[in-house]
């Protein structure tokens, strides 16, 4: 099974993106973990990465492209994998159709979260994340245990006016992606409002519908 997830940030796509890839076994490859994890490197292109996530702007097509393809070159790509936050824009989404239909290969599925920027502004400014387990609480919807209150940290792009400049971009450079796959017959939109385990059910019934056998 081959999916890529599409939805503004805290839409939950990277909570339904783990879900997935426990359910069905795939690697879940996200671009923003592995940016994240090259600025944490300090390294030159860390330093390139940190500019642009600090502002809540997209990095280059050519270099999230080339991240992609690197990981999607060392992985097997017969056991599936599910990407999550790629692609963003239509070039994105055209390199990883090139890039897949080089080896005979396809996306089985692109799913899209939807959830209204009013809910995403409010799930994104009280989200925290646990830095010693990597663990991450909302202050309302999944509040922490008050004893690791004090170590819990905010990302540096979560905050509201970062927040609206993500979700600008988004709106902007998703809408030809969307239509892409729709437009490919490979589009599955669910509302991201419910629950997540209610989304995973609407998600996996959509999925198996299309995709009986998997
Ligand atoms: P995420 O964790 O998916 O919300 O991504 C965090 C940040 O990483 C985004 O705001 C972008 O700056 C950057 N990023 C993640 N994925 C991509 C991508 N496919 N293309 C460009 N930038 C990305």
């Amino acid at each position: 099974m081959r999916l890529v997830m599409i939805g503004a940030p805290a839409s939950g796509k990277g909570t339904q993106a783990h879900k997935l890839t426990r359910h069905f076994n795939l690697d879940h490859i996200s671009t923003g973990e592995m940016l994240r994890a090259e600025e944490a490197k300090r390294s030159e292109l860390g330093m390139v990465v940190e500019s642009y996530l600090k502002r809540g702007q997209l990095v280059p097509d050519s270099l999230v492209v080339k991240l992609v393809g690197e990981r999607l070159a060392h992985n097997h790509l017969a056991q599936g994998f599910i990407l999550d936050g790629f692609p963003r824009t239509l070039n994105q989404a055209l390199a990883l159709d090139q890039a897949l239909g080089e080896v005979g290969q396809a996306i089985d599925a692109a799913l899209l979260i939807e959830v209204p920027d009013s809910a995403v502004l409010e799930r994104i400014t009280g989200r925290r994340a646990d830095p010693e387990t990597g663990r991450i609480y909302h202050l309302k919807f999944s509040p922490p245990p008050p004893e690791i209150l004090h170590r819990l940290e905010q990302r540096d792009d979560d905050t509201a006016e970062v927040m609206q400049a993500r979700l600008n971009t988004y709106h902007e450079r998703i809408a030809p992606v969307v239509a892409h796959y729709r437009d490919r017959g490979q589009l599955i939109t669910v509302d991201g409002s419910p629950t997540p385990d209610a989304v995973f059910q609407e998600l996996l019934h959509q999925l198996t519908e299309r995709h009986p056998n998997s």
